[in-house]
């Protein structure tokens, strides 16, 4: 089953499942990248501060695969010098990418003790108008400082990219999301190996009874909610078996399961309200 697309609100799409490459280094992101394109991939989610998008772009140039067929994250650091030119630090990211325009150009953090969280979403604005960017949006906004550039500017993100997991549900976020015509993306849609989700019996129990592994019901799960999902893997068969979780249909009852296992503290990266 082909991963399917989601329609995001500025008439466009994106595809639902994708590959993430925090913490692949530069040396091997075209290999990795060119893997997961051979599996069938087409959404890649790199960021300036990943540093591997010149190894990602050899790969998108590679990759047998037409520029409209792919669909291209990158993020705009959220450091004074970017912030100061956003629309030089898009160019120099399409400039390694190989790329005139990504698919989706996201703000990476709000830092709100920079106190630029509106400025740089006012900038993403005018990198889509320059078309630099496809479709814009924004990761790691706590509600108010997203509520507040929304009301600066009257334009919404189409994406905002978070941290969500079974552990970690973000259902606030998420049903202001829905009000607001924004698609949430999940990242360390597994945990990102800082917790025992994949071992959790509600999870392994749905696994066992679908012959399936314990990531594809993650992220299957990540799928039935709508929400855009950009695992991360360089081992090969992982690759693999996380984008056939696009094949796996989970039970109502099997997704309550899981849906009951959020936790008040179930955040394993960096809180966006203090970074
Ligand atoms: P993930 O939840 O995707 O977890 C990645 C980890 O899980 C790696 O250690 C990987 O190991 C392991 N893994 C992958 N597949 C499987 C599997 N099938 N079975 C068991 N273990 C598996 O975390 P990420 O932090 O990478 O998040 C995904 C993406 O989200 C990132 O790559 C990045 O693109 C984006 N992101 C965005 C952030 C933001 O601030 N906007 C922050 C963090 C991530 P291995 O690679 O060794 O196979």
């Amino acid at each position: 089953m082909p991963v399917p697309a989601l329609p995001l609100p500025d008439g466009t799409t994106i595809p639902q499942l994708g590959y993430g490459v925090f913490l692949v280094e530069n040396e091997i992101a075209a290999d990795v990248t060119d893997r997961a394109l051979a599996a069938g991939y087409r959404h890649v989610d790199t960021a300036t501060r990943y540093d591997n998008e010149e190894g990602v772009g050899r790969a998108l140039r590679n990759a047998a695969v037409p520029r409209e067929d792919l669909f291209v994250t990158t993020k705009l650091w959220n450091d004074a010098h970017a912030h100061d030119d956003a629309i030089a630090a898009c160019e120099a990211s399409l400039d390694r990418l190989g790329l005139d325009q990504v698919d989706l150009y996201l703000v990476h953090w709000a830092a709100p003790s920079q106190g630029r969280y509106v400025e740089a979403w006012r900038a993403l604005i005018e990198i889509r108008e320059r078309g630099l960017a496809r479709s814009i949006g924004v990761a790691n906004y706590p509600l108010p400082q997203l509520e507040e550039a929304i009301d600066a500017t009257g334009v919404a993100p189409a994406v905002h990219q978070i941290e969500l997991h079974p552990y970690f549900q973000q259902r606030e976020l998420r049903e202001f999301h829905a009000r607001h015509g924004i698609v949430t993306e999940s990242w360390g849609p597994l945990g990102q190996g800082k917790s025992d989700l994949l071992e959790n019996p509600a999870i392994t129990d749905v696994a066992a009874a679908h012959d399936a592994s314990p990531a594809q019901v993650v992220l299957a799960w990540h799928l039935a909610h709508g929400l855009v999902t950009i695992p991360k893997s360089v081992t090969p068969s992982r690759i693999v078996e996380n984008l056939a979780a696009a094949e796996l249909t989970l039970t109502a009852e099997e997704l309550a399961a899981i849906d009951d296992l959020d936790r008040p503290d179930g955040r394993g990266g960096a809180d966006p309200a203090t970074r």
